[in-house]
């Protein structure tokens, strides 16, 4: 009832096209390119949203600088990712990757960790209810950007740079924002292994 009133008076712009009506429209959920990545050692299977490129690059600069306004439609593009992931209907955990301290100050508030939120209750609003959060990672020590570094440098500079918090078992999902070389998902992933974790897959936006 609220959310139809404040629908009213500030109607919702697509994320894509600036079309009026939707946080996300139709046309333009359709029109991603969700794929699978599987290269990684320690990780199953990564579902991207989509390219590095368009509507989806811009939204997530925007969010990586404090703008939250681009956050749902993030999150429905990334729902739609989930789908293609094997263990999509299953029980799983979603744990996000930890955000920099200096990182979550610039931004006012941890992006990762905002993210995941939303994807929950995105994928209960679709039906499933059996996702929890667990964000048990954490960085062992301070790791360089990984922005300008080549697929040996980032991992070099990421090895052992994550352990967990918690022992966890059963299927996790590991979100991150973006996926280029996928060093930080599979060290990611390593440390939940370690931890007990028996199937590991990851979630991004783009990659
Ligand atoms: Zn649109």
């Amino acid at each position: 009832m609220l959310n139809d009133f404040v629908n009213l008076i500030f109607p919702s712009t697509c994320c894509g096209c600036k079309k009026l009506g939707h946080i996300l429209c139709p046309s333009c959920i359709t029109k991603l390119r969700p794929h699978e990545r599987n290269t990684f050692e320690y990780i199953s299977t990564v579902a991207c949203a989509g390219n590095y490129s368009g509507w989806l690059r811009s939204a997530l600069l925007g969010i990586k600088e404090g703008d939250a306004r681009a956050m749902p439609a993030l999150v429905k593009a990334m729902a739609v990712a989930w789908q293609i992931l094997p263990v999509a209907n299953l029980p799983a955990a979603i744990v996000p990757i930890p955000s920099a301290i200096e990182k979550i100050r610039v931004r006012g508030s941890d992006t990762i960790l905002k993210l995941s939120q939303g994807l929950q209750r995105e994928l209960r609003n679709l039906g499933h209810r059996d996702v929890s959060i667990n964000p048990i990672l954490k960085l062992n020590r301070v790791v360089q950007d990984q922005v300008g570094l080549d697929a040996i440098k980032r991992q070099q500079n990421l090895q052992d740079a994550f352990s967990a918090t918690a022992r966890i078992s059963g299927t996790v999902v590991i979100l991150d924002d973006v996926v280029t070389t996928g060093s930080t998902l599979n060290e990611a992933a390593k440390a939940l292994k370690i931890a007990g974790a028996q199937k590991v897959f990851g979630i991004s936006i783009c990659g």
